[in-house]
């Protein structure tokens, strides 16, 4: 049997910070399920399709191959039509387009058997939206991460900072109150708490106590 945590929460809530660090720790396999549907984004923001084509959107989808590999030092690699797409998916256009295209049924149709496969393959901590609530919904642990959108954004601001982005804190906040908007109010597969995942508010809490606590959860089913 193997073993899987599925994370869930809002938008730079730091699950793939959280994430990466618990699987390196546990020897998992991380999946970045957020890489998935940014790729299919670009895609469709190269080809300038706009987001409301859902029409032609779910059935271009049909056709696109998503995959994820793992580099030398264990990094996920993700492929589109077999290009490794990894460098250009962690931009705020791409993930504004992810955000919308995610909302059409054949976009997630197109990845659900993936993100199944890897966890009947492997031990798994996989993070994204709905992992809890529709991915995995036998997942060994749940852990549904959050904290307010002013300690989300400011995180932001101090990462793109630090990368000598010029950016403006007020307009970070906006943006991801928006995207939580958008990802909670869709009809399909929306961000929710699942009725049995733990909570874990991470506003006022440190990388290593998020990463502490999420072991000690897992560590109780054991
Ligand atoms: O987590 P990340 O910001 O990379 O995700 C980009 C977008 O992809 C999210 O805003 C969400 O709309 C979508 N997504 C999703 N389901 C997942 C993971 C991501 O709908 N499991």
């Amino acid at each position: 049997m193997n073993y899987s945590i599925a994370i869930d929460g809002p938008a730079g809530a730091g699950k793939s910070t959280i994430a990466k660090a618990i699987a390196k720790e546990m020897g998992f396999l991380y999946v970045d399920t957020g890489a998935m549907y940014r790729a299919i984004a670009l895609y469709f923001l190269r080809k300038g399709v706009d987001a409301s084509d859902t029409e032609y959107i779910a059935k271009e989808c049909s056709g696109l191959r998503v995959r994820l590999d793992y580099d030398e030092e264990g990094r996920q690699q993700v492929l589109l039509n077999d290009e490794n797409v990894t460098p250009y998916i962690r931009t705020e256009e791409v993930g504004k387009m992810a955000s919308r295209t995610a909302a059409i049924p054949a976009v997630r149709a197109a990845l659900l058997d993936l993100q199944r496969d890897m966890a009947a393959t492997s031990n798994v901590l996989m993070d994204g939206r709905d992992i809890g609530t529709n991915v995995l919904p036998n997942a060994s642990l749940k852990i549904y991460l959050t904290a307010s959108s002013l300690v989300r954004a400011r995180r932001r601001y101090e990462e793109l900072k630090e990368k000598g982005v010029s950016c403006e804190l007020a307009q970070i906040e906006r943006d991801i109150v928006d995207r939580d908007r958008q990802d909670m109010s869709r009809e399909i597969a929306p961000l929710r708490q699942a009725e049995d995942a733990v909570l874990v508010d991470s506003s006022d809490m440190s990388i290593e106590e998020v990463v502490s606590t999420v072991i000690a959860e897992f560590n109780k089913i054991l």
